[in-house]
């Protein structure tokens, strides 16, 4: 009798990366607003120094992120590091494995 061996493809292997099956574990980083992209004035933290950054509430989280669908809620004016942030890059996939291990 022969056994059937199963080819196991890379996606069986590890788990696909989309933001869809993440928790905005890159919007728990630092993000420092570089450009005027019109971020709400009310999710913008100032350093002693002027600089700028994307506030962070107690949870970890950039206050921009909807608590519930997890979706940035200033999509179109998110700041240029957050335009720039790719899924699935090498920065992506580290911040999954920190925070969700995958
Ligand atoms: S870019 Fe990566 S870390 Fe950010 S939400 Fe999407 S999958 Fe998660
Ligand atoms: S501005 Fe939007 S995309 Fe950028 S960290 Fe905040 S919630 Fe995430």
């Amino acid at each position: 009798m022969t056994i059937p061996i199963k080819n196991i493809t890379q996606e069986e292997q590890e788990p696909e990366v989309l933001c869809s099956n993440c928790e905005a574990c890159c919007c728990r980083l630092e993000v420092v607003i570089l450009t005027d992209t019109g971020v709400p004035e009310h999710h913008i933290a100032y350093d002693q120094w002027g600089g700028e950054t994307m506030l962070r509430l107690d949870d970890g989280w950039c206050s921009a992120v909807d608590r519930e669908t997890l979706m940035c809620t200033i999509y179109e004016n998110r700041p240029l590091i957050c335009r720039e942030f790719e899924m699935g890059s090498y920065e992506c996939r580290d911040e999954r494995e920190a925070i969700l291990g995958k």
